[in-house]
């Protein structure tokens, strides 16, 4: 069983000097990749493969004068970036993703990848980790990642000026077997992040002060480094060294918004683990049209920022571990619009109404309490676990 760890790396200034040029360079080679395949296609629709424009680079490029630095850094890490890009194109012409896109620097979405080279590559212990070609390097959180643990693959990241160590470990034997308790409903919305039928309700984060008052943080943030772009712009120099005050504007906007995805991330990995703590039999979830509500861009924005592909991958694999099945049930399915007590169907249900009361029965309780309840009962879904 495989499972992926990542976590903050405390590099010396030479290891970070190091990783950043890494990552660069890998930057770099994907994107003339990108480029040469299309320059290649527009010319006799023929494709370059991985292996193919590592001769080319090897042979033609990095040969040069001006771009001898590319044998500066770890030459299998530059060879994995040609391979990222293959796998771009081809999940493309599979119809699986879009075209790839060039990589910029300002996104930070380039990892450097560092393969084995020797024996004691990637031995991890309590306080440290050892990456191939950049040695030992101090972890942040102690003991996180298991000790001595076999490592398949790692990847080292750069983002708003801290860096992260990303490993892929084999794990033994397969988890202890739990007693599982009776089944819950989930309905996930924007209003209310989750509520569920067993009367857990977890609100949006969005809606606290602490994120409104980093939100708020991060506009200022922005607006003060676009304006120091417009000042550039116009000529005007700075007091101090050209350009230091926008790297700090550049590493100020970056840090809060890292901020606000972290706090986002930990909000989602909290709600999966209150919701497994009771170790239900199955969850079952209406299957979330994202892209759908998406295309509302009114809320397009809450929607994002909730992160619910996330939420599900995090569901997904917290019930992995501990055999709880995961049931998906259509879009179609009234979850809201039926009484959970006797299953009449109600013909109209405003989005105002917050409670449901039912013609029939005469039952009254929270609607979305009322839909996760409908979850749970639901006896037509796919599992997805
Ligand atoms: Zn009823």
């Amino acid at each position: 069983m495989l499972r992926g760890f990542k976590t903050e790396i405390y590099p010396t200034l030479e290891q970070a000097d190091k990783i950043n040029r890494t990552i660069g360079t890998c930057r770099f080679i994907y994107n003339l990749y990108l480029a040469k395949n299309k320059e290649q296609y527009e010319k006799d629709q023929t494709f370059i493969t991985a292996n193919d424009f590592s001769k080319l680079v090897n042979h033609e490029i990095s040969v040069q004068e001006e771009y001898k630095w590319m044998k500066e850094v770890s030459s299998k890490a530059v060879k994995q970036a040609m391979v990222n890009g293959e796998k771009a194109f081809k999940k493309f012409f599979k119809g699986l993703a879009k075209y790839p896109c060039f990589k910029k620097k300002k996104d930070q979405d380039v990892k450097a990848y560092f393969p084995k080279n020797n024996k004691t590559d990637w031995t991890v212990e309590r306080h440290r980790i050892k990456v191939p070609t950049l040695g030992w390097i101090r972890l942040k959180e102690k003991g996180y990642v298991p000790i001595n643990a076999k490592v398949r693959s790692g990847t080292v990241s750069q983002k708003a000026g801290r860096y992260f160590v990303s490993v892929l470990i084999e794990i033994q034997g397969s988890y202890e077997q739990v007693e599982l308790g009776d089944g819950i409903g989930i309905d996930v919305g924007v209003k209310d992040f989750v509520i569920a039928s067993d009367g857990q309700v977890f609100g949006n984060i969005n809606k606290t002060s602490a994120i409104k008052r980093t939100e708020k943080r991060l506009k200022r943030a922005q607006r003060a480094l676009s304006r120091k772009y417009e000042q550039r712009k116009r000529g005007e120099t700075s007091a101090t060294y050209r350009g230091s005050n926008i790297h700090k504007g550049v590493l100020r906007v970056q840090t809060l918004q890292m901020r606000l995805a972290t706090m986002r991330s930990a909000y989602r990995s909290y709600v999966v683990s209150m919701l497994v703590k009771t170790k239900p039999a199955f969850i079952t979830l209406e299957k979330l049209n994202i892209k759908g509500m998406v295309r509302n861009r009114q809320i397009a924005r809450a929607v994002s920022n909730q992160g619910f592909y996330d939420f599900k991958l995090k569901l997904l694999s917290a019930c992995r571990k501990y055999g709880i099945e995961v049931r998906e049930v259509d879009v179609f399915y009234p979850s809201s619009k039926m009484c959970s007590g006797c299953g009449h169907k109600k013909v109209k249900l405003s989005l105002s109404e917050r409670t449901f009361t039912c013609e029939n029965c005469g039952s009254s309780l929270d609607r979305d309490l009322n839909a996760s309840l409908n979850l749970k009962q639901a006896t037509e879904y796919t599992v997805l676990l």
